[in-house]
């Protein structure tokens, strides 16, 4: 099979010929039909996370079909529209595990970090890391909801917002993007907020309710002058665009994070105590999470905006991606 791999930390993509994995007693494998590029594949390809073997096949954003099962694998068969995502599986016996919160196992697995991930034809994954793709949902359009799709969407139905509150989406890009169109169907009242001020129409037509931008006005400012908001999501990997709207964050609101800037966030600490209000994140989810994603995604015809390139164009795609030239999600079809 063709499959593209990342020889040593900080080389480039190299296309190479592999024998088809074989699945374990409990891993499934995956024919892979679209697999997305995700900002966090930098942490593999820069040698940035601790315990990656090299030579390594990123992707955490796998769409495909079920091609082949281990011997105990008793709930997926050929044939199966499947996903992978971040989440790559668990260990069952941690103490996490243990409470049944598996995305906090202590032996946690990343898909495309601790095994070969999705820029290739084929995968195997362990049984538990898959999630179901529905029917009306293209592999195309699933591959980024498995990594993207599935983190705003599962830090927002696990915040403290409800319906008709002020929630602000700092950022339109990869995350962002979805963001907006999942705070929209989720009842909220949207606010779009970017440095670019010829995102505004895409931004509306996500279904933002407001749109600030922040190149012109300050969005602190602005989002208090709304009353506040409850949860600012913030979505663009950068210390200063967060450090920077902390201030519209309403009493008891919160700025989660999604995106993973390099440096620390300066904080004023005053408003945090005197209006309750607090700073933190939110990792994706589990395989289940994925899947409530992806049902919900149908159900509402969330989709992601992608831009799709073959395996030997890996190094182009990630280059745009990094560059912030794509709009908005990388996506590799093998051909
Ligand atoms: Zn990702
Ligand atoms: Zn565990």
């Amino acid at each position: 099979m063709k499959a593209v791999e990342i020889p040593e930390p900080g080389a480039e993509f190299e296309v190479v010929e592999r024998d088809v994995p074989e699945p374990d007693a409990e891993e499934v494998r995956v024919a892979v039909e679209a697999c997305g590029i995700c900002h966090s594949d930098a942490f593999v390809k820069e040698g940035q996370w601790p315990g990656v073997d090299y030579p390594r096949v990123p992707g955490h954003e796998v769409a495909g079909r079920v091609d082949a099962v281990g011997e105990d694998v008793t709930e997926w068969e050929e044939g199966d529209r499947v996903g992978v995502g971040w989440h790559g599986g668990h260990c069952f016996t941690c103490d996490a595990c243990r409470r049944g919160d598996f995305i906090a196992c202590e032996n946690a697995q990343v898909t495309g970090f601790d095994y070969d991930g999705g820029y290739a034809e084929y995968l195997t994954a362990p049984h538990e890391a898959l999630a179901k793709i529905p029917d009306e949902l293209d592999a195309v359009d699933a591959a980024p909801l498995l990594c993207a799709g599935i983190t705003t969407f599962n830090s927002l139905r696990n915040s403290e917002a409800r319906p008709g509150d002020l929630v602000a989406v700092q950022g339109v890009g990869g995350l962002g993007h979805l963001g907006i169109q999942y705070a929209y169907e989720a009842g909220f009242e949207t606010v779009a907020v970017s440095t670019s001020p010829e995102k505004e129409d895409l931004a509306y037509e996500l279904g933002a309710d407001h749109f600030i931008d922040a190149s012109e006005v300050d969005a602190g400012e602005e989002l208090q002058s709304m009353g506040g908001a409850k949860v600012v999501l913030a979505t663009a990997p950068s210390a200063d665009a967060m450090s920077s709207i902390v201030s519209g964050v309403g009493v008891d609101g919160k700025l989660l994070t999604i995106a993973v800037p390099g440096e620390p966030l300066s904080v004023d600490v005053q408003p945090l105590v005197t209006g309750r209000r607090s700073v933190g994140g939110w990792p994706s989810g589990t395989p289940h999470a994925s899947e409530d994603t992806l049902d919900f995604s149908a159900l509402r015809d969330v989709t992601p905006k992608v831009e799709t390139f073959s395996l030997e164009e890996a190094d182009d795609a990630y280059a745009a991606m990094m560059d912030n030239e794509v709009r908005f999600r990388a996506v590799l079809v093998p051909e």
